[in-house]
């Protein structure tokens, strides 16, 4: 028996062993195995899931085309940015603005998207003149002088500087994690997404939030951006915990202002997108009956009260060694390990001390994700305070396990 800490992969919203998804899977088999959302036609879970994800989704965000992954969500989103502003007669507005460190998907476009340093030497960087990368609002590796206001104010400095440099007219839109999952659970300094949305609305920049791992409760709410970081955006788009990782399907949510935009008539102009399987209506079957367990277990609440108490205790291994910061919000936390405390310094990689405790982890019925020089801590959201106490008292121990073998291998 193992205690997932990952949450399969930042997805197993619900936990496993839901038998009631299970079984909606093979009704829906039974019932409509498959009918295309194309042209004319649809299926009934498709439909029902757009409302639903309509009610819950912030302010005018009120549309859904669907997907199989975050990647290829992305990739919509960045299309459809396009063609909305080729639509409004801009159609100069290329550039998409993201982060170093961001994690956006692994198809060409959604790596060309996430931080340069997952490229490999075999990457062709055929869209790096439209990708414009910014810093990563890394606070924990900021300069040691600034504040955390003064930081912020330089990230949102940065941003304006790059509007100007590129100039409005050419940039289509703004793509963000609220925290960076894959880059190190990175949480922005506070005011930092609204400032940036800010300059967004000033510029006339679609604002992209990408909520693949922070939607469905991770954070304590259906989506994150404007219940936790009180930001409105143009399009949201998720993955992951919409199914809670039972089915793959992905989601990209847009605004009626876009809407209205795209489906304004003008001969021959059409926004051809879709796969085979948008809109599948197992996927979409199931990503109702999970929205249902979401809300019907209060599991949003659960996260808030829990995922509280989560953070508390996971900050007590800060004082143990190696242990540089221990960051995240609620159930999406990372533990990062340092050589040196003070400065910060990394520990040499060959030590693999990230996968040394998340092995030691696993021998003690532990699952943690190994990400660099950080362990992940992204678990099912219906942990429990008692669970959360063996989780932490685990890796603690790991931790401490470990750390001999890396003194000794650095002296
Ligand atoms: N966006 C974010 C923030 C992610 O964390 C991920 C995957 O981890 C993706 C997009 C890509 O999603 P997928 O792996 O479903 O293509």
């Amino acid at each position: 028996a193992y205690l997932d800490g990952i949450g399969g992969m930042w997805c197993v919203n619900v936990g496993y062993g839901r038998s009631e998804i299970a079984e909606v899977m093979a009704r829906q088999g039974e019932l409509m195995p498959y009918y295309s959302t194309f042209t004319d036609t649809t299926n009934v879970p498709a439909v029902q899931l757009s409302a639903k994800l309509a009610e819950l989704a912030p302010g005018s965000i009120n549309n859904v085309m669907y997907s199989c992954s975050g990647s290829a969500a992305n990739d919509s989103a960045v299309r459809l940015a396009h063609y909305y502003h080729a639509r409004r007669g801009m159609p100069g507005k290329k550039h998409i603005i993201t982060r170093r460190s961001a994690y956006h998907g692994s198809t060409y476009l959604g790596i060309s998207l996430s931080g340069r340093d997952y490229r490999n030497p075999g990457h062709v960087h055929f869209v790096d003149d439209i990708v414009q990368h910014l810093s990563a609002p890394n606070t924990y590796r900021r300069p040691d002088d600034l504040s955390l206001e003064a930081f912020r104010d330089q990230l949102v400095a940065e941003f304006e500087s790059k509007i100007q440099e590129l100039g409005a007219d050419n940039i289509a839109a703004f793509i963000a994690e609220p925290i960076m999952g894959a880059g190190g659970v990175i949480v922005p300094p506070p005011g930092y997404l609204q400032e940036m949305r800010e300059l967004c609305r000033k510029n006339d920049i679609l604002y992209i939030s990408d909520e693949v791992v922070t939607a469905f409760g991770r954070l304590g709410h259906m989506f994150s951006s404007l219940d936790e970081f009180g930001i409105q955006p143009d399009m949201i788009v998720a993955a992951k915990g919409i199914t809670s990782g039972y089915i793959p399907l992905g989601a990209t949510l847009f605004s009626d202002e876009i809407i209205d935009v795209i489906s304004e008539p003008d001969e021959g102009a059409c926004f051809e997108h879709g796969f085979t399987y948008s809109g599948h209506p197992v996927a979409c079957a199931v990503a109702l009956k999970n929205i249902e367990i979401l809300e019907s277990e209060s599991i949003c609440e659960h996260v808030r009260d829990v995922g509280d108490y989560f953070e508390q205790q996971l900050r007590t291994l800060v004082d143990l060694p190696y242990v540089g910061d221990v960051r995240g919000r609620r159930f999406m936390m990372c533990v990062e390990y340092v050589a040196d405390k003070k400065t910060k310094a990394q520990l040499p990689w060959e030590l693999d001390i990230s996968r040394r405790i998340s092995d030691a982890c696993e021998e003690r019925g532990l699952m943690v994700r190994p990400l660099g020089h950080l362990d992940v801590l992204s678990p099912p959201l219906v942990l429990t305070r008692s669970d959360i106490d063996e989780l932490v008292r685990i890796l603690g121990d790991s931790i401490e396990a470990v750390a001999p073998d890396i003194r000794a291998a650095l002296n």
